[in-house]
């Protein structure tokens, strides 16, 4: 008689809290403007309606950075609070 590797598999209860809904369609635009309320995109660096900034452009690299921040994440300058 053969006594072959009786493994036990245990199941673990992982409940995965991902839904994917394939149909439906999410837009780009996920940002409005404080100002006016108007949409703006991600990369917009002011509200192309009523101009008001959203973004600054960081002293050092001269990438968009958030009115918000503190520090420029692509070079690590600190933003200073401008006018
Ligand atoms: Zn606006
Ligand atoms: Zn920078």
């Amino acid at each position: 008689m053969c006594c072959g590797g009786h493994s036990h598999t245990r199941h673990t209860a992982h409940q995965e809290t991902h839904d994917p809904k394939p149909g439906t369609q999410v837009a780009e635009i996920a940002q409005s403007c404080p100002n006016c309320g108007s949409p703006v995109e991600a990369d917009f660096i002011l509200c192309p309606r009523c101009g008001t900034p959203l973004k600054r452009s960081c002293p050092s690299c001269h990438r968009a950075v958030n009115v918000d921040w503190a520090i420029c994440p692509y070079c690590g300058s600190t933003l200073e609070e401008s006018a």
